[in-house]
């Protein structure tokens, strides 16, 4: 675990905009909710999940990205900026956000950094860092109920009985994101354009924190990361023991 640095976060007046960043499969999601409920105010926000609403809706946004994500590749960048734009002007986002997901491109890094600080907001990265063939492992593994979106994992969280959700009996799937060949892909377009990211916000002057993100459980990465946003005062810590 360490703080990189970066000159632009901790300055005491700030909204916290904390950018989750990892590759597909890192444990984005779950931090997200986690820091939520343990020292972080405002929505989380997961361009992945605002996608696959439009999909579910059969709009045209969600006609146009179906094919894209189905391949494991990234949706437009004009696109994604558009919609996480808006976003940003709900007034629950006034005390902060948890963004999952974005910014992927250098592109978007660069209007999201314009984006943050139009609204006084202050970028802070945690990188979760996580050993690719485990995230192949874990991602094949999962399945999902398509009545009520409950995620099992077929290895550490597997329903009572196999294939079926424990909550509405039906049957459970692979997302097809989720199969072998699209993890692979996935994997590869986050190398290619996502990782240097990194490099990016380094030089932009944004605090980095990495962190390890497979080798512990996910309360004790979350209580982790929110002793680091208390240090570099963004969030209050409300993790009790940990
Ligand atoms: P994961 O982090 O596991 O890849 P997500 O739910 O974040 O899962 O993303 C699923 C898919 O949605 C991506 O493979 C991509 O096609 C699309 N997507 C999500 N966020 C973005 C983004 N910021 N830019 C481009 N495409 C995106």
């Amino acid at each position: 675990m360490s703080d990189v640095g970066g000159a632009n976060a901790g300055s005491g007046n700030t909204i916290p905009a904390v950018i989750l960043f990892g590759s597909p499969g890192s444990g984005k999601g779950t931090q997200a909710k986690l820091l939520r409920q343990n020292c972080l105010p405002g929505p989380h926000i997961s361009t992945g999940d605002m996608l696959r609403h439009h999909i579910e809706a059969g709009d045209e946004i969600g006609q146009e990205v179906r094919k894209l994500m189905k391949s494991g590749r990234l949706v437009p960048d004009e696109l994604v900026n558009r919609l996480v734009d808006i976003r940003l002007q709900d007034p629950d986002c006034r005390d902060g956000v948890i963004l999952d997901g974005y910014p992927r491109t250098l592109a978007q890094a660069g209007v999201l950094l314009k984006l943050l600080r139009l609204r006084g907001m202050v970028p802070v990265v945690v990188h979760l860092m996580v050993d690719y063939e485990k995230i192949v492992a874990r991602l094949s593994g999962r399945r999902q109920c398509p009545v009520c979106g409950t995620l099992y994992s077929v290895s550490t969280n597997p329903p009572k009985v196999a294939g079926i959700c424990d909550r509405d009996g039906a049957a459970l799937v692979t997302r097809d994101d989720d199969r072998e060949d699209v993890i692979r892909e996935r994997l590869r377009q986050y190398e290619l354009q996502t990782r240097p990211l990194l490099e990016f916000f380094g030089t932009a002057g944004v605090r980095i924190f990495e962190i390890a993100g497979g080798s512990a459980d996910p309360a004790s990465i979350s209580g982790d990361i929110c002793r680091f946003l208390e240090s570099v005062k963004v969030g209050s810590l409300r993790v009790s023991g940990s």
